[in-house]
């Protein structure tokens, strides 16, 4: 049954808030008082404070839908069904409330009662030793034991270092044969795209000390994750998350722009995908704050932006055209995210800025690389020295990553070593250097710092004029 994907996220934050839970609004890409993390990449990530019983839950029920980035999937966006650097997750979460037996039984109605689909392609898996699961799943749910996949503890036990960790259990939609790889092994965990996995269930029911001992939670948590692209695909019966109806639309878009038809070759698909991609999740993070630069989330934003524009010139495109696709994003956006409509024009001079200035580098910088792999490949050596990597990214303003992707893209390596060397002495000149400044500031004026002084911020046109000096 077709749904539209503004529907379907509504449906699940109704269907929730039907089961007692508060619907929170998504929380910033930007984490906050989280210094192990970069971005958010989860939807129970900003609810970290709750789990660990730092701060109270305004309830005990809480559902979202959480904007997250994702960079380490970056290699599979474009050419999986089913990757994404930019998605929203839907979640349900409880802080000691209910657990394992609702957290199962709410999903499989949702899934099956308002989604509608076909109980005869949908599989799940639990953590081989969690028999709890399996009688939920078994006895409570109905399902036959084959549907029912034991995984080891990678695949389903969530745990990062000490502290609340526990179980999970993923569910599966089987899109059929023919959109599977055809190998005799081929099932639930190939890294094809038949068996699809849409959504994740956490049961956080230890809390693990420092000698790997699992200590069973006197209250234990619910944090699950419904990826809403990939569920929108199923619901619309499109072959990938760039099919997705308010999707559809940016990839129509960039099309446009770059004047290329899609379908017509397919590693230029690939790049109309991954340019698709990285306008959503660039424009949500710049409308989140974040400007690029050569560190933290700037650096990764900046990444985003280059890889995309590089993208841009596969498709021949070479004049600035991402901020051309901005309106057609806000559009798609505009229903959950309102805020998006007014830093439009603000996202958009971000991006045009950042573009045309490595639009300057890029051509001759391509150039140079290009020729440099030629050399390598004849003389049939596979890595390219540091330097070459230093000076791409010092002179030509390419991220080390995007490098390292056009060499692999040839078969050839790079060597990180001398390159991390390389980039370590630039750092200590520039500390160096900041000293001398600082130094001679000292002595040659009489610096007077007036203390009344405050910085306020005085909204979006300043950042306007920010922006446009970069
Ligand atoms: P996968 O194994 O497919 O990479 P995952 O196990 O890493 O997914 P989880 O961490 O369990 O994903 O996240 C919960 C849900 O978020 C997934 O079930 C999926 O629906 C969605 N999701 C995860 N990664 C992505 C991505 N890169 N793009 C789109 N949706 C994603
Ligand atoms: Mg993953
Ligand atoms: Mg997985
Ligand atoms: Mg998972």
């Amino acid at each position: 049954m077709y749904m539209s994907t503004d529907e379907i996220r509504e449906k699940f934050l109704q269907f929730f808030e039907s089961k007692g839970h508060l619907r929170l609004p998504s929380f910033s890409l930007i984490p906050k008082n989280d210094k192990s993390l970069l971005l958010i990449n989860a939807g129970m990530a900003p609810l970290k404070p709750y789990f660990l019983g730092i701060e109270e839950p305004p309830r005990r029920r809480i559902t979202t839908c959480q904007k997250c980035i994702r960079t380490p999937d970056i290699d599979r966006v474009g050419k999986t069904a089913r990757h994404a650097t930019f998605f929203e997750m839907l979640g349900n979460f409880s802080f000691g409330d209910y657990f394992k037996r609702e957290a199962i039984i709410w999903a499989w109605e949702f899934v099956t009662e308002v989604l509608k689909l076909p109980r005869e392609r949908l599989w799940v898996t639990i953590y081989e030793e969690d028999d709890e699961a399996f009688e939920i799943w078994h006895k409570e749910v109905g399902l036959e034991p084959d549907r029912i996949k034991r995984m080891g503890k990678e695949d389903n036990f969530w745990e990062i270092g000490t502290g609340p960790c526990g179980p999970c259990s993923e569910i599966y939609f089987d899109r059929g044969e023919e959109k599977g790889c055809g190998r005799p092994t081929c099932g639930i965990g190939c890294d094809c795209d038949r068996f699809v996995e849409f959504w994740n269930l956490v049961f956080t029911q230890f809390d693990k000390d420092e000698n790997g001992v699992y200590h069973r939670l006197k209250n234990p948590n619910i944090d699950t994750g419904m990826g809403l692209e990939r569920i929108a695909a199923i619901m619309q019966e499109v072959d990938s998350l760039f099919d997705i109806d308010i999707v559809k639309a940016i990839r129509d878009k960039v099309c446009e722009v770059t004047g290329y038809d899609y379908g017509k070759d397919a590693e230029k698909d690939v790049s109309v995908r991954v340019i698709t991609d990285h306008i959503r999740g660039t424009v949500f993070m710049i409308g989140d704050g974040i400007l690029p630069s050569n560190e933290g989330r700037g650096y990764v934003l900046r990444r985003l932006i280059r890889r995309a524009a590089r993208h841009g010139r596969m498709l021949d495109k070479k004049e600035a055209f991402l901020h051309l696709i901005v309106d057609t994003v806000v559009e798609s956006y505009k229903n959950p995210y309102p805020e998006l409509v007014q830093k439009a024009e603000y996202i958009k001079k971000v991006l045009y800025n950042e573009e045309s200035r490595f639009n300057q580098t890029i051509d001759v910088g391509l150039e140079i690389l290009e020729s440099e792999i030629e050399k390598l490949k004849k003389n049939k050596e596979t890595v390219l020295n540091g330097e070459i990597a230093f000076k791409m990214y010092d002179t030509y303003g390419f991220p080390l990553d995007l490098t390292k992707e056009i060499a692999a893209e040839k078969g050839i390596i790079i060597d990180q070593e001398r390159f991390d060397e390389l980039m370590q002495q630039q750092k200590e000149r520039a500390r160096a250097a900041q000293k001398e400044l600082e130094n001679a500031g000292w002595k040659d004026i009489n610096i007077v710092i007036d203390e009344d002084i405050e910085t306020i911020f005085v909204g979006y046109d300043t950042l306007k004029q920010e922006a446009k000096i970069l």
